[in-house]
């Protein structure tokens, strides 16, 4: 059992999971910010309460059929041994688990942040607190010289190297027996065709993938070259350049050239996203919706683009169980009058639905300009939830 990273494909996946036999999810998060959880014993503190906490989750969850119980109560106890026994905590932040009653699933996440304590069984996975970190895998870099070519991905604070590729070529030396044009002709021949081979990896690792930015580490004399290879999706992403060594920057290098840059991004993402909001309550050509109860008509009927929340929001509403219907109130589902349920935080499963729809899910973070809050208060005047709609 290999504990994974967040990204976007794997949350997706995650929010589509519906237990058969409307069976039930337990989903247990452990936070293991090195902050305050450094040492061993700190570490196996944290994982004990949390699993006392799932315990009692499971004892006080009174609507559960004895089946449901059983199997949860089995899921818990994998749960708990690969915590104690399997779960390497080295690099992670904190941890997500998931398991349902008919033990089809089970699924180990490690986490770049730490998100708090927390153990929560219901119909589905509880994804809202990774959605969250949606910001994680928004960057790309790609370094690449004449010979080597590495892909790195994440946010502005981590960086991984997904996959590096490096090519037989001559290099700078001179060998015998070549004219000097000849042998330059033959040298940039082969770093062509090594360039073309790393704009060949990036079109399969992240042609598809909606990015932030892109940022590339190349020679002078390399780097017009390696954007020309690119994807036409990824070079449209393109944001600038890194002054790095493409071979031996570390990942921590990579986030420490890159960081006011990709910051900058975000936030130039976010207001963008706040502006398009704005003009579309005020009648723009591309609708929006915001507050909870439009938000969640607009998801009903699949127009959600954009989703964005002031993080922290959460607020209370009701879904369909048979259709998925969310509302904010009424006790029969509008579309097929099932016998709707409450939900203490509706904001969670309006998460889920937007992944299922791919709409690209934005937790807008505190900060200030000028020592005056902005985007959060922005997004507050319609309670803190609002949407760019499709159409
Ligand atoms: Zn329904």
């Amino acid at each position: 059992m290999q504990a994974n990273e967040v990204t976007t494909e794997r949350l997706r996946r995650l929010a589509q999971v519906r237990p058969r036999n409307g069976g039930k999810v337990l989903s247990v998060y452990v936070d293991l910010e090195p902050s305050e959880f450094a040492t061993p014993p700190a570490r196996a503190t944290a994982i004990t309460s949390v699993l006392d906490e799932a315990e009692r989750e499971l004892r006080d969850a009174a609507s559960l059929e004895h089946e449901a119980r059983a199997g949860l109560k089995s899921g818990l106890e994998r749960v708990r041994t690969f915590l104690e026994q399997e779960f390497d905590a080295s690099g992670a932040h904190g941890v997500a688990l998931f398991c349902d009653s008919g033990q089809d699933l089970f699924e180990a996440l490690k986490l770049p942040v730490g998100v708090g304590h927390k153990a929560v069984i219901d119909d589905a996975p509880f994804v809202e607190p990774l959605a969250g970190l949606d910001a994680d895998s928004r960057f790309l870099v790609v370094l690449c010289n004449r010979r080597v070519g590495r892909l790195l991905f994440g946010s502005a604070d981590r960086m991984t190297e997904v996959a590096r590729i490096e090519s037989d070529v001559h290099g700078q030396h001179r060998r015998g027996g070549l004219s000097q044009p000849r042998y330059e002709r033959s040298v940039d021949n082969e770093a062509m065709h090594h360039i073309r081979r790393v704009g060949e990896l990036v079109k399969r690792r992240f042609g598809q993938r909606a990015l932030d930015g892109v940022l590339i580490g190349a020679p002078e004399e390399t780097v017009a070259r390696v954007q020309d290879e690119l994807p036409s999706s990824v070079r449209g992403r393109v944001a600038g350049r890194l002054e790095l060594d493409v071979e031996t920057a570390s990942p921590e290098d990579v986030v420490r050239s890159a960081r006011d840059v990709m910051q900058r991004i975000e936030r130039e993402r976010e207001d963008e996203a706040l502006a398009r909001l704005r003009e579309g309550l005020s009648g723009g050509p591309r609708p929006a919706a915001a507050r909870i109860a439009d938000v969640l008509e607009a998801l009903n009927q699949r127009r959600v683009e954009t989703l964005l929340i002031a993080a922290g929001t959460t607020a209370p509403g009701r879904e369909c169980p048979r259709c998925g219907w969310l509302g904010v109130g009424g006790d029969e589902c509008p579309a097929d009058g099932t016998p709707t349920i409450a939900r203490q935080d509706i904001v969670g499963p309006a998460v889920q639905r937007a992944l299922l729809q791919s709409a690209d899910v934005r937790y807008l973070a505190r900060r200030e300009a000028d020592g005056e809050p902005v985007v959060a208060s922005q997004l507050d005047m319609y309670g803190g939830i609002g949407a760019v709609l499709r159409f």
